[in-house]
């Protein structure tokens, strides 16, 4: 997506070889009309999935996920990672070891918003290893609902996220694909 890897080559600031900023336009301060054009590539790409639910995960999945669930007329939920005073229902709950944070934490969803009948897009900010995603996933699968595909913001291709997850038969969306951050350039893979 061009406006998207044009963002990230103005904006985008590389704190290492493997970890790219992006508050900016992504994971502190938002650019909305941005945002509304990655809900449209996300919504052009998944339109015929027969899409009933989009999950993300708290805090940068959720204005992706927002703008790809009104493009394609659909609620969105997003895993919690903090235990909340108001999230008493059943829930469904998966560990996630986190990239960023090198630590393991644990995500949650409310039984009651996903049901066996949904047909889910997981939709995530950044794809490192893989672990948020195949977190949500596992929310998905304890729902007994189906994983209809993955949408990526931004995915750091030399990282083994990908492969993990085509691996394991899920369909991955990637708005932009990293092919490298060494030498504290962004490159991306045409
Ligand atoms: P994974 O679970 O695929 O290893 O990592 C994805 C998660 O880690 C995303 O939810 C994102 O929040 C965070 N993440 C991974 N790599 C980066 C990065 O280069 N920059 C930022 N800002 N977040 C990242």
């Amino acid at each position: 997506m061009h406006a998207l890897e044009q963002k990230i080559l103005n904006e985008g600031i590389v704190l290492s070889n493997n970890v790219l900023k992006v508050d900016a336009f992504l994971n502190h301060q938002i650019d909305p009309v941005l945002m509304q054009q990655i809900g449209k590539e996300f919504a052009a790409r998944f339109k015929d999935a027969g899409i009933t639910k989009i999950i993300t995960i708290e805090a940068s999945g959720i204005a992706p996920a927002v703008m790809a669930g009104l493009e394609l007329g659909v609620q969105v939920i997003f895993a919690r990672k903090y235990q909340s005073l108001t999230l008493k229902d059943d829930l469904y709950r998966a560990k996630v070891y986190s990239f960023t944070k090198q630590t393991e934490s644990t995500i949650a969803i409310s039984n009651k918003h996903i049901h066996a009948t949904d047909k889910v897009l997981v939709i995530d900010d950044f794809l490192a290893n893989g672990q948020a995603a195949l977190g949500l996933a596992d929310l998905i699968h304890q729902a007994n609902a189906e994983v209809v595909g993955i949408g990526i913001v931004i995915e750091k291709s030399f990282q083994t996220g990908r492969d993990l997850l085509l691996n394991k038969g899920y369909r991955v969306e990637s708005l932009a694909r990293i092919a490298s951050l060494d030498n504290e350039k962004v490159t991306f893979i045409k």
